[in-house]
């Protein structure tokens, strides 16, 4: 199995990143289920392993620098090296409510522990895995990071007050936190552009998940598609792009 592409989601025991762990596995890549509960990981692998998929767990908390360690230390002996990495893990920080709906997010009240524990997962998090990573990375012939962001990271669609995302809520926690990560994923593909690693912001759209109560309207497999397809660009792909299923999405 030298010959299979090796990749690693974060948050991939359920949702949106276990969609796209089973979409990659279908693919022929060995699968790595990043989970903070290893017992619900290897419950989601050993799954995606009855389908047929070659799908390990490698306990990963993102906010946990430790586990973070571990895993790339992990990946190494195993593997070697890490073809594909998702940044998936990320919390609304609402509870069961879609953060968009999320009345404690306004920003005027919001507890501020609250945000700084968004952006401890959804960016800080980010930081510490892609800088875990990237030394196997290197070893990659077709380095590719996604890192999961949000249509309600869009600063030109939440900034439009006749646009598409007008009724949500105004929110200081998970929309600037996906942001953020948006603009990340620029300064490391800025970063890593010379070194042929392909770095891509992907938008999935609202999709039918535990972080949003299953008010989305998506499915996971929809959801997840964006995210494969930019695990799997090709040498000339994009990068620095921010993207959902339907195209490139204005920052
Ligand atoms: P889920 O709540 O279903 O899944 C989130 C996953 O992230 C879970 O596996 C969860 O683990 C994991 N996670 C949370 N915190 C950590 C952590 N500290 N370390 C490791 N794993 C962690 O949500 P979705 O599948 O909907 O979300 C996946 C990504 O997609 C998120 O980044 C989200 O913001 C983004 N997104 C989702 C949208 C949607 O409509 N659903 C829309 C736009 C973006 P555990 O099971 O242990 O909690």
């Amino acid at each position: 199995t030298a010959h299979r592409k090796v990749a690693l989601v974060t948050g991939a025991n359920k949702g949106i990143g276990r969609g796209a762990a089973e979409q990659l596995a279908a693919l022929g890549m060995t699968v790595l289920i990043g989970a903070r509960d290893p017992r619900r990981g290897e419950e989601a692998a050993a799954a995606l392993r009855t389908a047929g998929g070659d799908v390990h767990t490698v306990p990963l908390d993102v906010t946990d620098l430790t586990t973070v360690q571990e895993a790339a230390r992990q990946i190494e002996e195993r593997f070697g090296r890490l073809d594909v990495l998702i940044n998936n893990a990320g919390i609304s920080g609402s509870g069961q409510v879609s953060p968009q709906d999320a009345h404690d997010q306004v920003p005027s009240s919001v507890d501020l522990d609250m945000v700084r524990r968004v952006f401890e997962t959804n960016v800080f998090g980010v930081i510490a895995v892609t800088n875990a990573m990237l030394p196997l990375l290197r070893r990659s012939a077709a380095p590719r990071i996604v890192n999961v962001s949000s249509h309600a990271a869009s600063l030109a669609l939440t900034s439009d007050p006749d646009g598409p995302m007008a009724a949500l809520l105004p929110s200081a926690a998970y929309s600037p936190s996906k942001s953020a990560l948006t603009a990340l994923t620029v300064q490391y593909a800025n970063e890593l552009r010379k070194d042929g690693i392909l770095v891509n912001a992907a938008a999935p759209g609202y999709v039918d998940t535990d972080s949003n109560n299953h008010t989305g309207f998506l499915t996971v497999a929809q959801g997840a598609a964006v995210l494969v397809r930019l695990a799997t660009l090709g040498e000339d792909g994009p990068t620095a792009g921010f993207f959902s299923e339907e195209g490139p999405l204005p920052w």
